[in-house]
């Protein structure tokens, strides 16, 4: 698994500063999901081809008291889920009781905790740093959030203990199959799902089911088609439902999206949309991973109730019309077997090669059919169209003034290419080029 940096400390140690610093790389991604884990927010990054998950907290200020004790119940749960703590202290605002009740908490945990000293900017290292060897954590290790200093060596040390590894999944299956996540809050259906499409008549079930990528695979075949479900949260070893349901982790929901080829987000018919699945809906698009929507427990639905969830996945989830969305109970297996060709199109739609030839045409037929704009009297051009890589597609189209391209006109495109395309369930990205 990616290693997970929690970093904790007083309010205004320069937390949030270290966290956008740290994920600004050019994989980075912020995973923000307010209304389900309040204070907490994830983020990606990636230094000298390690990757790493980072958690931001609400912050402990070690006098733990109404708002407070709620930001310091999130600083504990997330350095419960993280390999490695970022213990923060000000050098500017010195040692501070608060400090010295937090450095308490860690020392009792086991987890690897590192103290940081920040905002040594103009300071003299070593004097910025003496009072700190007091807390007894190990050596105070000078950092400046703000400018940078010290920060990539410092994460270098911190990661150095972990495997450097190739986090992508090939789109190359070999003999394998499609892999397959199910994401989705708590209790939507997600186990009942995974052992419906493992439980099918003509599904055979590998018993090979191993850790080979540290997630649990799941090889299994279905009308002769290998698939491997990629279980990170365990869904499958819950067959039980009287069995308390594991506290929903993102780093798991992290660890599924990177995991697989396609995921199946599941919504839940009976509660309708809430916040969290559409900061996870978010999530997977901003990561590009292929999808599959099944909206769950379409079951006995009064048809007055089946027109209210419609209307509501109409309006709000506009932005994922991408995927294919099928209406489903996991419970009677209704509606499951058509997930499997929404699965094969996304995952071919997401690794799909298109020619030049192809592209350019279709760009050239789109402008014929409707002319770019004038732009100061001038026609912006579109001459060429080529394929810059997949999973997701970019297609990247040239010419002049496309800089000067109006919103309405880059849609038109883009839903062109994706309608002529037939592409289905992935995301696609656009860029536009302008050259002589
Ligand atoms: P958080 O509450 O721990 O998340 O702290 P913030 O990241 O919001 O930072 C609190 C304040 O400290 C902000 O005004 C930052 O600009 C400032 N700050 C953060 N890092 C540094 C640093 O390296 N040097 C200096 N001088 N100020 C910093
Ligand atoms: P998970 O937490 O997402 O893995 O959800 P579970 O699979 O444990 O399901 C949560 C609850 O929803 C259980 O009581 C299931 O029996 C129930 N459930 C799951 N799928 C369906 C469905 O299709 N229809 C109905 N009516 N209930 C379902």
């Amino acid at each position: 698994m990616t290693p997970v940096i929690a970093l904790v400390g007083r309010p205004n140690v320069g937390k949030s500063t270290l966290f956008n610093r740290l994920t600004r790389t050019r994989d980075a991604l912020v995973a923000d999901f307010p209304g389900l884990t309040r204070d907490r927010k994830y983020g990606n990054g990636m230094l000298g081809g390690k990757a790493y998950t980072v958690i931001d907290t609400g912050g402990i200020s070690g006098d733990e008291d109404g708002i407070d004790a709620a930001m310091a119940e999130q600083s504990l749960a997330a350095i419960d889920e993280a390999d490695i703590v970022l213990f923060l202290v000000d050098a500017r605002a010195g040692l501070n009781v608060a400090d010295q009740a937090i450095a308490n908490h860690l020392r009792v945990n086991q987890k690897k905790t590192w103290l940081v000293v920040n905002k040594t900017d103009g300071l003299d290292e070593d004097s910025a740093t003496a009072e700190f060897w007091e807390l007894g954590l190990g050596e105070p290790r000078p950092i400046a959030a703000a400018h940078g200093r010290n920060v990539t060596t410092l994460i270098d040390e911190v990661l150095a203990p972990f495997p450097e590894r190739d986090e992508s999944i090939p789109a190359d299956t070999g003999t394998k199959g499609i892999r397959i996540g199910v994401i989705g809050r708590p209790n939507v259906g997600k186990s009942t799902l995974v052992n419906r499409l493992l439980g099918e008549e003509r599904v055979v079930v590998f018993d090979e089911a191993g850790t080979t990528r540290d997630a649990i695979e799941i090889p299994f075949e279905r009308r002769g088609k290998p698939y491997v479900l990629v279980d990170t949260a365990g869904v499958r070893r819950r067959k039980n439902v009287h069995e308390i349901a594991e506290k929903f982790s993102i780093i798991k929901t992290l660890e599924a999206i990177k995991e697989c080829h396609v995921a199946i987000m599941v919504l839940d018919a009976r509660s309708g949309l809430v916040e969290q699945d559409l900061h996870l809906l978010d999530y997977v698009l901003t990561t590009g991973r292929a999808l599959v929507l099944a909206v769950n427990k379409w079951d006995g639905l009064e048809s007055e109730a089946k027109e209210k969830m419609r209307a509501e996945i109409k309006r709000r989830l506009g932005f994922a019309d991408y995927a294919d969305l099928h209406f489903i109970s996991a419970l009677h297996g209704t509606g499951v077997g058509d997930l499997y060709p929404s699965l094969e199109r996304a995952f071919a739609s997401a690794n799909a090669h298109w020619s030049t030839n192809r592209l350019t045409s279709i760009l050239q037929d789109a402008v014929e059919s409707h002319q770019p704009p004038l732009v100061r009297g001038r026609r912006i051009k579109l001459r060429m169209a080529h394929q810059g890589g997949s999973n997701p597609p970019i297609i990247v189209v040239h010419g002049n003034q496309t800089g000067s391209l109006p919103e309405a006109y880059r849609r038109y495109l883009t839903n062109t290419f994706r309608k002529v395309l037939k592409v289905r369930g992935t995301p696609m990205r656009f860029e536009f080029r302008s050259g002589s």
